[in-house]
């Protein structure tokens, strides 16, 4: 496996097709669920682990984001990646921060885009230049974030990228948490609480799909998440592709989630219909 640091080392001269996952570290089962992927679909697998300052607000963690880099590199081998690229920030943002920015409106008008401003004009600018450096044929991207995996498959949309986006199901631990870099900062208390939001999301899902009605399903979950001691963001169903929120079940619909448990920020979602 290469390790490279800087673009210019990275000249991939391959006439393979390449495939790639771009992951701010910190691995666990879901990014090497997409590595492993890569691995089936491409035949050269490209990996970039970088904590992007742009995504990220003031007062959110960039700073105390884990980096366990060591760890990483010999996850990353063990599902047999070929090159990681692991810039530094400078080589990514030479000018501390680029002039030119990615926005991409409408999907990001709700949810993720209210709750932390800023947040997706930094991941479709980091994307689209790690899609210039690496030109991959294929891109990973988990379920986990949905609305990151709609922003990634407008911005190639409208910006004709030529790259295929591939989005691969959420990977989680066996009481059901969905995987995150993030679950690392809970308390052992914390931890006890959080499998109670995939269980909420099972439970309206079963409500909603056996014909209950909608509103009641998502209130009664609020009110069972609230009082475990999580402070809701947003917890509602949505169209898959307008992201706009439903009273009513119909095609094409996911249920989404944010909050805050203790410090921690924790997202996820589920198909619905
Ligand atoms: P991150 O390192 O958090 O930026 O995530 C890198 C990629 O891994 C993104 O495409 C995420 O959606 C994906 N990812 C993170 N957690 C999971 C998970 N539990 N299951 C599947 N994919 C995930």
């Amino acid at each position: 496996m290469r390790v490279v640091r800087k673009i210019s080392e990275l000249q991939i001269h391959s006439n393979s097709s390449i495939g790639f996952v771009p992951t701010m570290g910190a691995l666990h089962d879901g990014h090497l669920q997409l590595m492993r992927r890569s691995k089936e679909e491409t035949e050269l697998s490209v990996i970039s682990i970088f904590v992007n300052p742009l995504q990220f607000a003031p007062n959110e963690d960039y700073s105390r984001y884990p980096r366990p880099l060591e760890n990483d590199l010999q996850l990353a081998e063990s599902v047999g990646v070929d090159v990681v690229f692991v810039p530094e920030v400078s080589e990514i943002y030479p000018n501390s921060e680029p002039s030119t920015k990615i926005c991409v409106p409408d999907v990001t008008d709700r949810w993720e885009g209210v709750h932390r401003p800023g947040h997706f004009d930094g991941v479709a600018t980091v994307v689209a230049k790690l899609f210039h450096i690496v030109s991959p044929n294929i891109a990973f991207f988990g379920r986990k974030d949905f609305q990151q995996c709609m922003v990634i498959e407008r911005m190639v949309r409208d910006l004709n990228i030529p790259v295929q986006i591939s989005i691969e199901p959420t990977v989680r631990e066996a009481d059901g948490l969905a995987m995150s870099s993030r679950n690392r900062y809970l308390s052992p208390e914390e931890r006890n609480v959080a499998p109670r939001i995939y269980q909420n999301l099972l439970k309206i899902r079963e409500n909603i799909c056996g014909g209950g009605n909608v509103e009641n399903s998502l209130l009664d979950s609020r009110k069972a998440l609230s009082e475990s001691g999580i402070i809701l963001d947003y917890l509602e169903l949505v169209d898959n592709f307008s992201l706009a929120p439903l009273k009513q079940n119909s095609e094409g619909t996911s249920l989404i989630f944010a909050g805050k448990l203790g410090s921690t920020r924790l997202i996820d979602n589920i198909a619905v219909s």
